[in-house]
């Protein structure tokens, strides 16, 4: 392909405030609706302006590097994926979830193998890109490894294997936004959301303004995750045992293994926990949120552990939230309603076993009208010492645990390191 054919679309800058762009290609959405071909496909691709039914563009946050691709001139703003042999090695739903437009706003469940579910309309050229995919692993950890070693786990051949490996299936989730959806679960005019993620992200999608028939938006952030231990259908039978953790991105714990944070010790706790869960005859899932630093990002967060380290009187669990609320303007920005969607999805109503201790993500979960038996809370001995200033502090702060909370005055005296 010659340069001039991959920058051709980029001669013509259709700006999205023209009017006139309704057009007889354009699919209509129902959001809820009871087949994949009455709901309508989310169509969100480049490739042809006029069949766009969404504000924004495939790839969550990687929208952006695609088009910096396309910029340098190595890759084709043309391209259509082959979506041949990529499909779904399991079946997933639908579920009755997956036709109340209110329990999933954020997700789209026709996202998955959309190939499948609007064949004739691929037949007749149109564009539609999956926003859900499944597929299968190994997972190697030095912590599973370890609870094998001391007898906490065992192999059966099946979910953990000879070689120490745990079996899964993986699903990657990108966020697919119904906006009246999305406004209703903040409590807020549908108009209103709009014009201030407008304002808020500088403009970035126009016909957030422009374009109110356009109701659904593929937003640039960042992707979710889940991995299952035991067969998949099993998640939405109310009588088989569900171990669940929904866990939050906490990249320098997670991958890295810093101590400030309790984040991958649950994390491993929760793998181990769902893997014997599936061993009994159960099923476990581990849902991961791209929500670095309670959704404030990882510079935010470095700022936040440097004033709680300076801080007079070091860092103490009394002043944990305090720290994070300075700097950052507020304790958390997660904003856990929109969290239960991919529970929906998965066709969830009740979860025996839920690893977290967060009362938002409890509370979210209740509203969304699914049942959690019983609440599980990291074990002590897997507290890294410099984390037990977090710990405390989010135990005083009425986070789910069976112990009876510290005192003020203790508080302080729960100190993490300071500046080496
Ligand atoms: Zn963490």
């Amino acid at each position: 392909m010659s340069e001039a054919d991959f920058t051709k679309r980029s001669n013509h800058v259709i700006l999205a405030s023209q009017g006139n762009l309704k057009h007889k290609e354009t699919l209509p959405v129902h959001w809820g609706a009871q087949t994949p071909l009455g709901r309508g496909p989310i169509v969100a691709s480049s490739t042809n302006s006029k069949a766009r039914n969404a504000i924004g563009t495939h790839g969550g946050s990687y929208t952006v590097y695609r088009a910096l691709s396309i910029a340098s001139g190595k890759f084709s703003s043309s391209h259509k994926p082959d979506l041949n042999n990529t499909q779904s090695p399991v079946k997933i739903g639908p579920y009755s979830q997956w036709f109340d437009a209110t329990k999933m706003v954020s997700v789209d469940p026709w996202g998955l193998d959309p190939q499948i579910h609007f064949k004739s309309l691929f037949d007749e050229g149109y564009d539609i890109r999956p926003t859900i995919a499944v597929t299968q692993a190994h997972l190697q950890l030095p912590e599973i490894a370890e609870a094998i070693e001391k007898g906490r786990i065992k192999i059966d051949g099946q979910i953990v294997r000879e070689n120490k490996d745990i079996k899964v299936t993986k699903v990657a989730i990108d966020p697919v936004w119904y906006l009246p959806g999305i406004a209703k679960r903040l409590k807020i005019e549908e108009g209103e959301l709009r014009r201030i993620l407008f304002q808020e992200t500088g403009g970035m999608y126009p016909e957030l303004i422009t374009r109110p028939d356009l109701k659904v938006c593929l937003p640039p952030i960042g992707s979710t995750t889940a991995y299952i231990f035991g067969n998949p259908v099993d998640l939405a039978n109310e009588k088989i045992e569900l171990t669940c953790r929904v866990h939050d991105e906490c990249n320098g714990s997670d991958v890295f293994g810093s101590d400030i944070c309790t984040c991958r010790p649950y994390l491993m706790y929760g793998i181990e926990d769902a893997a014997r869960t599936a061993q009994r005859g159960g099923v476990g899932i581990i849902i991961y949120y791209r929500k670095e630093g309670r959704a404030l990002g990882e510079v935010t967060k470095f700022l936040v552990y440097n004033a709680r380290k300076r801080q007079e009187g070091g860092d103490t669990a009394a002043t944990y939230f305090q720290r994070t609320q300075c700097v950052a303007g507020v304790e958390d920005a997660r904003f856990q309603e929109l969290m239960p969607d991919p529970l929906h999805f998965f066709g969830i109503s009740t979860i025996h076993n839920l690893h977290s201790m967060s009362n938002m993500k409890y509370d979210a979960i209740m509203n969304a009208g699914i049942k959690v038996m019983n609440r599980i809370s990291i074990p002590d001995h897997l507290i890294p010492q410099d984390a037990q200033v977090e710990m405390e502090a989010k135990k005083a702060a009425g986070y789910f645990n069976k112990e009876t909370p510290k005192s003020a005055d203790d508080l302080k005296k729960v100190k993490g390191r300071a500046i080496e």
